[in-house]
């Protein structure tokens, strides 16, 4: 039996907790009503033994105004445990030809994977022409990105949420992105609350478009969500968490109890990670 593959693992140390979400990160624990501990990397890869993890960058720097968890510190992370972790990296769009520079650094330097985006928390839309650039470069280095879809928690329950804004995170602005640029992979994160619909829509419209299950652990995923995991999803749905918010052992728990054929259940969990990074052959 092949290995689950965990597409969507924020870091649980201090780098990204106290440093890029700062603030956020109590009103996340009241949001979530979870603990939401800081952890060692020691701890934190103890949670994904026996599993493979998608370990996600973070540079929303304009939009935030906090620090990045910096490529090279995923990177690094990723090289103490190479069977565990897979480094995806992060730039902050409104960055421009420095962010571009970045992205053809990280993944000609330093071996990353793909790349993640959190449009909320970056302030930006992705079917902007101003960000065609990046798009661009990123279909050229062959990686796919990985991009935030439906409501955020972050600054959920603040007045004015934060100051952050849900239309960032319409999957429409991805479909935008998608069919400009047919050569680059989207994983779009998340169950598209409240535009689920229309993310299985684009889902199934596009064949460089995949959907990542994080975020929501699978007793919750919405019937139209679950019915399409066996038919036009089968071959687009990819297994996450959106770890430290949900563990990996519940979500795959949970997963269980979701009736699907044991082949579909095998590409959900890593036959289609494998597909869209380029695994072949594990
Ligand atoms: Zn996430």
């Amino acid at each position: 039996m092949a290995t689950p593959l965990d597409f969507h693992v924020h870091p649980s140390t201090s780098e990204y907790l106290e440093g890029s979400l700062g603030p956020y990160l109590e009103q996340l624990r009241h949001h979530f009503r979870l603990p939401i501990p800081i952890r060692t990397l020691e701890e934190m890869a103890a949670d994904f033994e026996g599993l493979r993890a998608v370990l996600l960058a973070w540079d929303a720097e304009t939009g935030t105004g906090r620090p990045p968890v910096t490529n090279d510190w995923v990177a690094d992370v990723c090289r103490r445990w190479p069977d565990r972790f897979i480094p995806f990296a992060s730039v902050d769009p409104w960055k421009g030809e420095r962010a571009i520079a970045e992205a053809r650094r990280a993944v000609r330097e330093l071996g990353m994977r793909g790349f993640k985006f959190q449009q909320a928390a970056m302030a930006f839309r992705p079917s902007d022409e101003r960000f065609f650039p990046l798009w661009e470069e990123i279909a050229g280095l062959g990686v796919p990105c990985l991009f935030h879809v439906g409501t955020t928690g972050l600054g959920a329950g603040l007045p004015g949420g934060g100051g952050i804004q849900l239309d960032y995170v319409r999957p429409i602005h991805l479909d935008a992105v998608a069919a400009a640029f047919p050569n680059l992979t989207l994983v779009c994160a998340h169950p598209a609350y409240p535009w689920q619909q229309e993310m299985i829509a684009i889902a199934n419209h596009k064949a460089n478009v995949y959907v990542d299950l994080s975020g929501w652990a699978p007793r919750y995923f919405p019937p139209e969500l679950v019915r399409e995991l066996s038919r036009g999803l089968q071959d687009k749905a990819l297994f996450g968490t959106d770890y430290p918010f949900i563990e990996p052992r519940r979500w795959l728990r949970e997963f269980e109890q979701i009736e699907l054929r044991d082949e579909v259940r095998d590409k959900i969990l890593w036959g289609n990670a494998e597909r869209v990074l380029g695994l072949a052959g594990c």
